[in-house]
């Protein structure tokens, strides 16, 4: 198994990150990400489960027109033709099911079911034919498991259960129907190891498909934020921004945008050296964080000494006054700043926009109204907030 530590370290906390660092080698994550990866395993193998279905039930069908070949004319042959008939209809009823999306809910279940009913009724069937014939063959019960591994898109414990659960029936139907105990424990053995590969197996996929949904998940958290201030980058704004604009849209509700300017952020720089302009970044971005705090606002660092915060479903005095919360807030961590034109201490200039986008209106609008507003913050002397 790949160790993902050494690249983790230079990561964020976040939740993706954390699993990946503690591992998950008995194929399990801390409750909410496993609830998550569940549901993502459901949409994921949704389209896999009906065509696997639709093929099992065509392989059945031509298992039960070969027993009119393999087993002489009896009564156990009509048994066999019974068992056959009886769990393809069980497996018709569940493709029924597994046709409506709506259904997703029920897909564990039912994906058992379509394991289980044909397991158990391959033990039964096969039992009844070496009734007659003990060089039945048995091996298509090994399939079936293989499905359950493979093909059924279960997780390890659920596919592991159903095979035990259709072995366990095997041997019980094998007893029954007085097979000779050689030839049981030939066959038994035979079914355990091939189980024992489709289980290695199973535990690999399962694995990596796990680590595939960590790995993804976090991509995209790495890709949508900063790594200095945690805070979104510009592609996840511009993102934001553009659905807002629609949702907002759609809703009637006022849209606002605040751009925000580090004051002579670069003669700090050049004063204090790149790693305390970087700590002073670090403590802005916090700030800026906190003026985001509905689900839909976000705060955004949209390069340099530059952030936004795009806030949703709020008027313009409200607005304002988060701007004016905002920039207090940085002057009252008095962060020394000796080379500044306009205080002791780093501050910031911020432009407001607030708009209720109209119907055709364009959401570059905002953006455009609000680096209006914060050009002219600079102008009239910085460490304020212009609408
Ligand atoms: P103004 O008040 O007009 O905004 O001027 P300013 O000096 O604040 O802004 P300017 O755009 O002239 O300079 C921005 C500086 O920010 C220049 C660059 O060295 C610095 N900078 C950009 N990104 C980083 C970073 O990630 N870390 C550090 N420490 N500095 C950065
Ligand atoms: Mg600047
Ligand atoms: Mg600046």
């Amino acid at each position: 198994m790949t160790t993902h530590q050494a690249w983790l370290d230079d990561v964020r906390p976040n939740p993706y990150a954390d699993q990946l660092a503690i591992g998950f080698r008995r194929l399990r994550f801390v409750r909410t990400l496993e609830q998550e990866y569940r549901r993502y395993m459901l949409e994921d193998s949704f389209d896999l489960r009906r065509l696997t279905l639709c093929a099992g039930m065509l392989v059945w069908l031509a298992f039960a027109v070969l027993d009119f070949f393999l087993v002489p004319a009896s009564t156990e042959r009509w048994w066999m033709f019974a068992i056959r008939i009886g769990v393809l209809a069980l497996l018709l009823a569940c493709g029924l099911l597994l046709l409506i999306r709506r259904h997703i809910h029920l897909l564990v279940p039912l994906s058992v079911t379509c394991i289980l009913a044909p397991g158990l009724g391959a033990a039964a069937v096969v039992a009844v034919a070496h009734t007659v014939d003990p060089s039945y063959p048995y091996e298509g019960l090994l399939l079936i498991c293989m499905v359950a591994y493979f093909l059924a898109g279960l997780r390890l414990t659920e596919a592991l259960a159903s095979s035990v659960v259709v072995l366990i029936g095997y041997v019980a139907f094998e007893l029954l129907a007085g097979l000779v105990l050689p030839r049981l424990i030939n066959n038994v053995l035979f079914l355990l190891f091939g189980n024992l590969m489709g289980l290695v197996g199973c535990y690999l996929l399962e694995y990596k498909s796990r680590e595939h949904f960590l790995v993804v998940r976090l991509m995209r958290i790495l890709a949508d934020h900063d790594a200095l201030t945690g805070l979104h980058n510009r592609r996840s704004f511009d993102r934001q921004l553009e659905r807002l604009w629609r949702q907002a849209q759609r809703e009637s509700l006022p849209l606002a945008l605040l751009l925000c300017d580090i004051d002579h952020f670069k003669a700090y720089n050049d004063h204090y050296g790149h790693q305390a302009g970087d700590a002073v970044l670090r403590r802005a971005g916090a700030v800026v964080a906190d003026a985001a705090r509905r689900p839909l606002d976000m705060a955004v660092r949209l390069g340099g000494e530059e952030f936004a915060v795009l806030l949703y479903d709020i008027s313009q005095p409200q607005a304002l006054q988060r701007a004016e919360e905002l920039r207090a807030a940085l002057e009252a961590l008095k962060l020394r700043h000796e080379r500044s034109d306009t205080a002791e201490m780093v501050t910031l200039s911020i432009g407001v926009a607030s708009v209720q986008p109209a119907d055709g209106g364009e959401f570059a609008q905002l953006y455009a109204h609000a680096d209006r507003a914060l050009y002219e913050a600079k102008a009239f002397g910085r460490n304020q907030v212009v609408a």
